[in-house]
């Protein structure tokens, strides 16, 4: 067995699986998705350059002090046309420097998550509410939240995904403008403009807290069957 595939048994059984079903292979579940995906939720050529123009917007945007401090706007990553839609909070150094969302260590840590669930990065759309890094990691300000927000609103308008999940307090926060306390929320269905929004925990957090893996994966499960993936 090579070590990747060791790797992907030992975060299934930190995320809870006791056992795993090998009757349905994962690459027919994986090409179902794929097959479903180009049959559904296509944007259009008028969509498509909103997104390029948005994109376009977000990369000259000098709305918030963070412009002065970034070396690259990081907007988003993945399928415009997914069915799930991953929002986290801001850049870190590692996004920050590479343009694209988690990357780093919880970044890696969301990727494991994501395959687990039997998608891959490709096959899903991940942003944050923050398109620029805070200086030193440190948390979002109101203000900058405020001039970031239409972007990440206007991706999910654009995305149209059948699923939101947000990582961590301030992308449900900010996302959606509710004081949501993410414990009290987490793992129950939210509704974001007619979009089912499942709130979990951030990445970054499990890495500091791996006891609250399980429960992530308990919501993804939600977020799986919500999608029609088996597990
Ligand atoms: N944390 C986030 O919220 N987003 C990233 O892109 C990386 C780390």
């Amino acid at each position: 067995m090579n070590g990747d595939v060791l790797n992907e048994l030992a975060l299934l059984r930190e995320l809870g699986f006791t056992h795993l079903d090998l009757s349905r292979r994962v690459d027919e579940s994986t090409s179902r998705q794929e097959e479903e995906s180009s049959t559904t939720g296509r944007l259009d050529d008028s969509a498509t350059s909103d997104f390029d123009a948005l994109r376009a917007e977000a990369h000259d945007c000098t709305k918030c002090r963070l412009a002065g401090t970034r070396t690259n706007v990081v907007f988003g990553v993945g399928d415009p046309n997914a069915d799930l839609m991953f929002i986290g909070e801001a850049p870190g150094r590692d996004e920050d420097e590479q343009g694209e969302p988690f990357v780093g260590r919880a970044g890696q840590l969301l990727t494991d998550i994501i395959k687990a669930m039997k998608l891959s990065r490709e096959q899903v759309y991940i942003a944050n509410v923050i398109k620029c890094r805070p200086p030193e990691n440190r948390n979002p300000e109101p203000d900058e939240l405020d001039a970031c927000r239409p972007f990440i609103r206007r991706q999910v308008e654009l995305i149209q995904p059948k699923v939101i999940v947000t990582l961590g307090k301030f992308g449900l926060q900010s996302l959606t403008g509710k004081a949501y306390g993410i414990s009290s929320v987490r793992g129950q269905w939210l509704d974001y403009n007619g979009i089912k929004l499942m709130p979990t925990y951030h990445p970054a957090y499990l890495l500091r807290t791996p006891a609250a893996k399980k429960d992530v994966w308990a919501d993804m499960k939600k977020v799986m069957a919500e999608l029609g993936i088996q597990f």
